[in-house]
């Protein structure tokens, strides 16, 4: 008998009926001799409309009312489920975050879990009872509720299995898997079968929306397999584990972009110690976060400064750049908001040479210019102008054997 921990999202849980399709999911993993504990979300746009909500009664929300309101979401789509449970015969209970405790953080709107208490589940569990858990929420230890940031559940899930060191941990949602790229551009792209916790982490960060991150990085932590599949279908997902021999012959797992950030340079900056420093502590203070830096190497005492930044932040980081051009003495600078950053992922790349020329060389032949390249031990990324970013995807798709039918590895 194992102990199994099935997290369903806002599309599986989007109505009555699907509701009911998850109840007759849990109930056959209950009927195969499993201990069944179920986190959910809130139904589909529900907590899009309370965020509404908050933002319609007031301007500047206070933190703790916030979290209050978006966790109401899941409270009514536990006791659904729970509801659906028990209609078909089984014996279910829902629990609200505080009522387990998952004890949290005070970071109200992005919580982290330290603890979760396991005495009440297991004491249900014990008799018989189908766990249903409201994913997104804690509380902190003065008894406040917190939530952990949008996709929250996929983190209660791994971090409730953690906790209850579940045999599995499994992540339905609306897609089959994690693919080797989005299938909207690139309908060959094909479902990964298992992907390491690295690998993973870089493709979400990267722009691969099937994952929260903080729940790979808790998986990762606590060495959680998490199973992630479709709700509308019994076919196998992808696994998300510890790297494993295979996954070192495969030179490139998976191809993701983000056309979310925005390309600014300072131009002409004189070339002394503190130049950095004063130029990125302004947009730190302003919460702004910076992506990929360039500097170049300095010519007669100046050099260029090249970065990225998130779109939404574009305006407000573009100001503050030229008030410091002003104070430092910089020649100027220019930005560019239509870029795109396409990136290759991969383990392999740690054992394979020759991966990011030949990543260069595919953009290159379709005529397209890399504006930034950036790199870690299994990731290359280049910043290209957003128009191309389809294109991009497609030849280096191809360029790496990603598509369905491909002999992947070599
Ligand atoms: N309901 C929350 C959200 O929409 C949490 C989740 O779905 O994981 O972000
Ligand atoms: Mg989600």
């Amino acid at each position: 008998m194992a102990l199994v921990v099935q997290k369903y999202g806002g599309t599986s849980m989007g109505s009555i009926e699907r509701i009911q399709n998850v109840a007759r999911r849990v109930a056959k993993t209950y009927d195969d001799g499993n201990d069944v504990v179920v986190i959910v979300s809130a139904m589909a746009g529900e907590t899009n409309k309370l965020v509404a909500l908050a933002n319609e009664m007031c301007e500047f929300p206070s933190e703790r009312e916030y979290d209050v309101l978006v966790a109401a979401g899941e409270q009514v789509s536990i006791a659904l489920l729970s509801m659906g449970l028990q209609s078909m015969g089984y014996k279910a209970k829902s629990y609200l975050g505080h009522q387990i405790p998952i004890y949290t953080d005070n970071a109200f709107s992005k919580a982290r879990i330290e603890e979760i208490e396991d005495k009440k589940i297991r004491e249900d569990l014990k008799n018989g009872t189908i766990i249903v858990v409201a994913g997104f929420q804690g509380v902190d230890r003065e008894g406040n509720v917190t939530t952990m940031g949008r996709g929250g559940s996929d983190t209660s899930a791994v971090a409730v299995a953690a906790a209850l060191k579940a045999d599995v941990c499994e992540i339905y949602t609306d897609v089959d898997g994690v693919y080797t790229t989005d299938p909207r551009i690139v309908p060959e792209a094909s479902k990964i079968e298992k992907i390491s916790y690295d690998e993973m982490l870089e493709m979400a960060s990267l722009g691969a929306k099937v994952l929260q991150i903080r729940s790979v990085e808790f998986a990762k932590k606590y060495g959680v397999v998490v199973h992630v599949r479709s709700s509308f279908n019994d076919n196998p997902g992808t696994l998300v584990m510890k790297e494993d021999a295979d996954m070192e012959t495969v030179l490139v797992s998976g191809i993701t972009y983000n056309k979310d950030e925005a390309k600014i340079s300072m131009m002409r900056v004189p070339d002394k110690p503190g130049i950095a420093s004063q130029l990125f502590s302004p947009l730190t203070e302003a919460n702004i976060t910076v992506d990929m830096i360039i500097q170049n190497v300095s010519n007669e005492g100046y050099t260029d400064m090249t970065f990225t930044v998130p779109r939404t932040d574009f305006k407000k980081a573009l100001k503050i750049v030229q008030d410091t051009a002003g104070k430092i003495g910089a020649g100027g600078v220019i930005s560019d908001e239509s870029i795109a950053k396409v990136s290759i992922v991969g383990v392999g790349m740690r054992s394979h040479s020759g991966i990011a020329s030949k990543m260069f060389q595919t953009l290159s032949q379709e005529g397209i210019n890399i504006q930034m390249i950036s790199t870690s031990e299994i990731k290359v990324s280049c910043v290209i102008s957003a128009k191309y970013t389809e294109l991009a995807v497609r030849v280096l798709h191809e360029a790496f054997g990603l598509s369905a039918g491909d002999a992947k590895a070599e």
